[in-house]
């Protein structure tokens, strides 16, 4: 039977795909297929998401805060004194609680690399600690820094750690951390981080100039918008003012670019539990009662089955934007159907990286071959050295046993050489390897990637995100009824 002729290739390329201009910083990258004609609902988390937190100011402040209500804990007073590095912790870090150690793992759960203070752990250590044996990071010894709220948990500890060392100190590791977590959350609670902000919005939140034009866009593209955040009233008002407030004069408020709003949503409780939604009339917490949430209204708590029964709108027709990896993305995937994009504010960084270490990713790549074919001619010239060792035992006629000896000699400086040569690739790709790791940082090389694989958090972005992106106006660069597709996923039988 003759084949029907398919009309493959086309004869000019087919519009769509990527936005050619847009720098690889901005781009919005793609883990699963994503139709954005196929969306009628995009929700957005607040913060960290539409509202970019400046990363050092906020540690800088949720240092401050904490070492003061530990101090009141009993910690000595010249913590105040200490220098906390905020660059050190990045997201995805893993706290030993007990030895005091932080570590980074592959996909596998692996550790290969940790500090203690500020000083790496030795492999031998890491051997030993966490590789012999499974490791068990969900177990109550460990703990996950998974939000960029969380990165000063890790600077304090390191800090402190190696300031009590370095003053011959005792301390114990798993208290330590448990009073930082209970302080900084303190902190959060009694006002002292939030007012704060509050008061000086401008040096703690960045201004993204191309929100409300991204927010627009869609919504000029019949897409109905809301907001779900955790965040409580009086705080989403003010900070979502200083975000849109007056922004573009089709909309007065912030409030007319969201068909609905709803703060204190305990995710991600939210996504798992039932507690119900309550309407706010002013100060006060109400009962809904039309079926249908309103166009302009904010609501409070409640959960993913009654906000999708009461959108009217199935899971699969609703994108979420978030950047908390288990509150935003994770778990909403794991319980709805809902699809993801994933803020991940590091991205633009982590690119950057990317690009001027693109040489030197090759040569890694070179080198690697090169050692396995080393590797596999060691394995030959040493297999012939032990077989002409054994036909010399076997040789009595001294003619024969002398041409033998001299062969021997000729493979055994074979040997040496492939040897030689061995160790010098390694040598280069450990130097390489240092190198391209600083690039991206000083402590922890890429946040996605370790040592090859992804890293334990690259695995989550790439299993949970259906995108990620750097900032939520990158989406301004593409067309709101976009096909996001993502690149051919081959197993290794494929290729
Ligand atoms: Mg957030």
């Amino acid at each position: 039977m003759q084949a029907e002729q398919l009309i493959l290739p086309f004869p000019q390329p087919v519009g769509g795909g990527e936005p050619r201009a847009i720098p690889k910083a901005r781009r919005v990258f793609v883990n699963r297929n994503l139709r954005l004609a196929g969306v009628d609902w995009i929700g957005f988390d607040m913060d960290y998401t539409l509202a970019i937190y400046d990363q050092p100011e906020m540690d800088e402040l949720s240092i401050q805060a904490t070492v003061q209500k530990l101090v009141a804990r009993g910690y000595p007073e010249w913590l105040a004194e200490v220098p906390y590095d905020t660059e050190f912790p990045i997201r995805g870090l893993l706290i030993d609680k007990r030895l005091g150690h932080i570590l980074k793992m592959d996909r596998y759960k692996v550790v290969h690399r940790g500090h203690h203070g500020f000083a790496p752990l030795p492999r031998e250590t890491i051997r030993a600690l966490y590789q012999h044996k499974k490791m068990r990071p969900q177990s109550p010894r460990f703990h996950f820094i998974d939000t960029l709220y969380a990165l000063s948990e890790a600077a304090l500890y390191a800090g402190i750690i190696s300031a009590f060392e370095t003053r011959d100190l005792e301390l114990d590791f798993t208290k330590l951390f448990v009073d930082i977590r209970e302080s900084i959350d303190e902190a959060h609670r009694d006002g002292t981080i939030l007012d704060t902000v509050l008061a000086d919005l401008p040096r703690f939140v960045q201004r993204d100039p191309d929100l409300a034009a991204t927010l627009h866009k869609f919504r000029s593209a019949g897409k109905k918008l809301f907001l779900l955040t955790n965040s409580r009233w009086p705080y989403t008002d003010k900070m979502m003012t200083y975000l849109l407030g007056d922004a573009m004069q089709e909309y007065p408020t912030w409030r007319h670019y969201f068909d609905i709003a709803i703060v204190a949503a305990q995710k991600p409780a939210f996504f798992q539990e039932r507690h119900p939604m309550l309407e706010r009339a002013g100060d006060e917490l109400v009962p809904i009662t039309t079926p249908h949430l309103e166009r302009g209204k904010v609501y409070e708590g409640g959960n993913l089955h009654e906000l999708e029964a009461r959108l009217g709108v199935t899971g699969d027709r609703v994108l979420y934007v978030g950047d908390h990896i288990y509150g935003d993305i994770l778990r909403s995937k794991k319980e709805s159907a809902w699809r993801t994009a994933m803020i991940i504010q590091e991205m633009e960084a982590e690119v950057s990286a990317h690009g001027v270490c693109e040489d030197d990713l090759r040569l890694l790549d070179l080198l690697g071959d090169a050692r396995g074919k080393l590797e596999d001619e060691l394995r030959y010239v040493q297999a012939r050295w032990k077989d002409l060792g054994r036909r010399i035992d076997a040789a009595s006629e001294n003619p024969d046993k002398r041409a033998l000896e001299a062969d021997r000699v000729r493979v055994k400086r074979g040997v040496d050489r492939v040897r030689g040569l061995l160790r010098e690739t390694e040598r280069q790709t450990i130097l390489l390897e240092a190198s391209i790791d600083q690039r991206f940082h000083r402590y922890w090389g890429p946040l996605l990637k370790e040592a090859n694989e992804n890293s334990s958090f690259g695995d989550q972005v790439e299993e949970y995100a259906c995108v990620y992106t750097s900032r939520v106006s990158n989406l301004l660069a593409y067309s709101p009824l976009q096909y996001f597709r993502s690149p051919r996923d081959l197993l290794p039988h494929e290729l």
